[in-house]
């Protein structure tokens, strides 16, 4: 029998843990501790809709019935059948991806989703490598690390207005690239995708025998260009995809979303069994959330019309405010409410995060530093949340204005 020590130690926690960052929040702990002060912060650094968009009422009443109504029980691990059913008529019918509800599986939100899906597709040997758009969020690239994987960031093409450069795609896949994720509409840049651009990558994916990975979560927040699925292009390339209804149905703290294999071929049974198995042991996403979401899916869609037309005046009036501000220059988002504009540092700031820890500190405004959506092409820029109303913008662009000229 061991000893017990009579000092107590530190409790040590795995280096896994020490990989982990999340830049969107954590800035916030930066401007809580103003708020402790007595300081009021304007935050345009996070991404949660129903702050400023309600949830439609009908799905907060079928929430809200199924409570009253006792379904309150564990769902099957896999989800309920009316509900995968549902997800599956509508990525058939407006992704145009030919999956039936076997095909889908629901995790507590697109969160759960990128975990379940590294954990299928990440060794921890250090060396398997998931190439993610850089820049992407943040999440993408911790899980990478968390499961002792190696994130390998492809260049988004900023010049480009932010479209992803295959050549450095086609560089930079290895004999132990795991999977090409794209992220569109992309959060931070809002590009979306083109078409020309998916059929490239579906070619290299193809070619070298790489699922391809979909974080589809802004599908439908796009302004002129639509949405292209990758499955609706390129028929013979294995995805796997996110979506979910924290941001289209404005149900972010509900935690529901939601996986889908798309895989004529079968290239990914295997994965499936595993990641169905891995479902079983968290036992159930939330059963009332997932009763709300047939609702979300099946009832009426016109509030997603409404809150994109507020959002093509913020996002507009955002870009105006932006590019007006010396040594600020700003893209024009295509799709999300994000906007990521590049900012000339000159000597007054020693990285992106400095700025940002600066202006917060003397303006009392919120951003998310760039480099935190992956520090090779992240830098250099910080991120815009632009979901609040014009009021809220024009005070805050004063605000970053005047601290510019400073
Ligand atoms: N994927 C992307 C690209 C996101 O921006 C977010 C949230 O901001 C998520 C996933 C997480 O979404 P969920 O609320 O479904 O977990």
């Amino acid at each position: 029998m061991m000893k017990p020590e009579k000092t107590i130690k530190t409790i040590r926690s795995s280096p896994r843990l020490k990989s982990i960052e999340y830049a969107i929040r954590d800035v916030v702990a930066l401007a809580q501790k103003l708020e402790s002060n007595g300081k009021s912060v304007t935050y345009l650094s996070i991404g949660d809709p129903p702050k400023y968009f309600p949830t439609p009422r009908h799905i907060k009443d079928a929430l809200i019935k199924a409570v009253n109504e006792d379904q309150n029980y564990y769902f099957d691990s896999l989800g309920l059948p009316e509900l995968r059913e549902a997800i599956a008529e509508k990525e058939n019918k407006i992704n145009k991806i030919p999956i039936t509800m076997d095909d889908v599986l629901i995790t507590e939100g697109v969160s759960e989703g990128i975990l379940f899906v590294q954990s299928a597709l990440i060794n921890a040997n250090k060396k398997d490598e998931l190439l993610i758009p850089g820049p992407s969020y943040p999440p993408w690239l911790s899980f990478t690390n968390f499961y002792e994987g190696n994130p390998v960031e492809y260049r988004l093409n900023e010049e480009n207005n932010w479209q992803p450069d295959i050549e450095d795609i086609r560089q930079k896949i290895t004999e132990n690239t795991r999977g090409i994720l794209l992220l569109s509409p992309n959060n931070p840049t809002g590009v979306i995708y083109s078409e020309k651009q998916l059929k490239a990558i579906a070619d290299l994916a193809g070619e070298y025998q790489i699922p391809v990975i979909a974080d589809d979560i802004y599908d439908r927040y796009t302004y002129d260009k639509k949405f292209i699925s990758l499955a609706s292009v390129a028929k013979d390339v294995p995805v796997i995809g996110l979506n979910g209804f924290s941001k289209t149905y404005l149900m972010t703290g509900w935690r529901l979303g939601y996986l889908y294999y798309y895989d004529p071929e079968h290239y990914l049974d295997e994965l499936r069994e595993d990641i169905g198995r891995l479902a079983r042991i968290r036992l159930c996403a939330s059963s009332p959330a997932q009763v709300a979401g047939v609702a979300a899916l099946r009832g009426p869609q016109d509030h997603i019309k409404k809150v994109m037309q507020q959002l093509r005046e913020r996002r507009d009036y955002t870009c105006k405010r932006l590019n007006e501000i010396e040594n600020i220059e700003c893209k024009v988002p295509e799709g999300a409410f994000y906007a990521f504009p590049k900012i000339d540092l000159g000597d007054r700031w020693k990285d992106d995060k400095e700025f940002i820890i600066d202006l917060l500190n003397t303006k009392q405004v919120l951003f998310v530093y760039g480099s935190g959506f992956g520090p090779k092409y992240g830098s250099g820029h910080f991120r815009v949340v632009y979901l609040a109303p014009i009021p809220i913008l024009e005070q805050a662009f004063d605000k970053l204005a005047d601290f510019m000229k400073h």
